[in-house]
């Protein structure tokens, strides 16, 4: 009885997937936020590298990862496979459940596989400070780490909420030898309209890109960097599903459902998007599931549009699903899952109905995290626990139907630094909000009109 799957260090994939060549209509291109016209890699030069531009518009099927980041990826990739076999037989399930653990690297989630690869070619391009924002802290840790090996400097705005609720992460932040401000902060033009309007706001990420993007432009050896969202960012972690694929193979068994939980989108599509490519080029029939909260429901119940990445629109203007720009999600403690809008890749597979998406209240997501925990010992980020409510709905049903579904999710980080979560879930205290129909119309009335 195999539990854990391991691949060597020089199985670490060479290759990055990118899904938009197995698209089956390319993704509508990015539009300049002030004359709503197609943009091109010249108006991305001043906050971006070039190389990551080229690989956000890249149409090859494979990009070779540099040795430069392999090199780094080997401190805690190849990530383990495991089975979860305790999980399975308390929940009587004649499924078999699968998860792919992201929490091994140094920050405890996925996002430093695409931000040692974005401190990587900023370096190369010679910027010597990267502005960003976060919202749990997953991304800000993940990107201070990338760029302290670099030697780059960090400044970071994180949202409010979560700098009150959540202070260990700025300390990682610190530690790492980044900058770590309060957003929305006085710092910007972004930032202190809104303190304007409401000095007492928890922020949003929304928010917090305005202000770093705003930074980033205003600095001219400054650069921007996302940690979800864009082409790229899902790109780089792609390495999640491909080592998955392979100990998978180890384990001789084939995913029948694929599941992530998706707030900008990126840890789902590292894991599904080579399971969506063999649905599309090998008529694999894997169903494949995207979890998120029922307070920010942007799959399913945005619209696909076109929509500003950022609260005060100074993001390029990109299709996708959205609950419109300027709508704040509620304080909910899966920080990371608190974006209004959803990466255009996944959008577009959702739109083409290449893989499905559900949501659930935070209450059910932490049930579901405190089973996990009693049967496999991993204490999960409450982002993670909205997949693993659905994994377990799932195995579940199988024990009603008799169904033998191998389950494979991703187990996107740990939650260390979430306890404090945990204490008010245990006290009874955690809020469920309800669909905030109201809100997300208000704000879906303002769009920006595109032609
Ligand atoms: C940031 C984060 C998420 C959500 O971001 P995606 O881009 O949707 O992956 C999920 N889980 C963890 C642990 C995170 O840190």
């Amino acid at each position: 009885m195999q539990t854990k799957f391991l691949l060597d260090e020089n199985e670490i994939p060479k290759k990055w997937y990118n899904i938009q060549a197995d698209l089956p209509t390319p993704l509508q291109p990015p539009l300049h936020p002030q004359t709503k016209k197609p943009i091109g890699p010249a108006d991305l030069a001043p906050i971006f590298p070039m190389d990551l531009i080229m690989q956000e518009v890249s149409q090859e099927q494979y990009i070779p990862i540099p040795d430069e980041i392999r090199d780094i990826l080997t401190l805690w990739r190849p990530s383990p496979l495991y089975r979860a076999h305790r999980l399975e037989k308390k929940l009587k399930t004649p499924a078999k459940i699968y998860y792919k653990y992201e929490g091994v690297s140094p920050p405890g989630s996925h996002k430093p596989n695409t931000a040692i690869a974005q401190a990587y070619y900023n370096m190369k391009a010679g910027i010597e400070r990267i502005a960003t924002e976060t919202g749990a802290g997953q991304w800000g840790s993940a990107l201070s780490f990338a760029t302290e090996l670099f030697d780059i400097d960090c400044t970071v705005y994180m949202v409010r909420g979560s700098y009150d609720q959540k202070p260990y992460r700025k300390m990682m932040m610190q530690a790492w030898g980044a900058e770590c401000i309060p957003s929305p902060s006085p710092k910007t033009q972004s930032g202190r309209a809104i303190l304007a309007k409401d000095p007492d706001t928890p922020g949003s990420l929304g928010i917090a890109i305005s202000e770093a993007v705003e930074d980033a432009a205003t600095h001219d050896n400054t650069n921007y960097a996302l940690g979800s969202v864009l082409n790229h960012v899902c790109l780089h972690q792609t390495v999640i599903g491909m080592e998955a694929q392979e100990q998978l193979k180890a384990a001789e068994d084939e995913a029948t459902v694929v599941v992530g939980c998706a707030g900008g989108g990126s840890n789902f599509a590292g894991l599904s998007f080579p399971f969506v490519r063999d649905n599309i080029t090998k008529k694999n029939d894997t169903s494949i599931i995207a979890v998120e909260p029922a307070a920010c429901p942007t799959l399913t119940k945005g619209l696909y549009a076109y929509d500003y990445g950022d609260v005060a629109g100074l993001t390029p203007i990109l299709q996708m699903y959205t609950l419109g720009h300027d709508f704040i999600p509620a304080s909910i403690h899966a920080g990371g899952l608190r974006y209004h809008g959803m990466a255009p890749l996944v959008s577009k597979l959702h739109a083409e109905g290449l893989i499905q998406a559900t949501s659930c209240h935070q209450n059910e997501a932490f049930e579901a995290a405190v089973t996990f925990a009693r049967s496999e010992g991993i204490i999960p980020a409450p982002e993670t626990a909205h997949a693993i409510r659905v994994v377990i709905d799932k195995a579940l049903e199988c024990r009603t139907t008799g169904e033998e579904e191998t389950i494979l999710f991703n187990f996107s980080g740990h939650g260390h630094f979430d306890l404090s979560s945990y204490e008010m879930y245990f006290a009874g205290d955690l809020p469920d909000y309800e669909y905030p129909a109201e809100l997300i119309k208000q704000s879906l009335a303002n769009l920006p009109q595109v032609s």
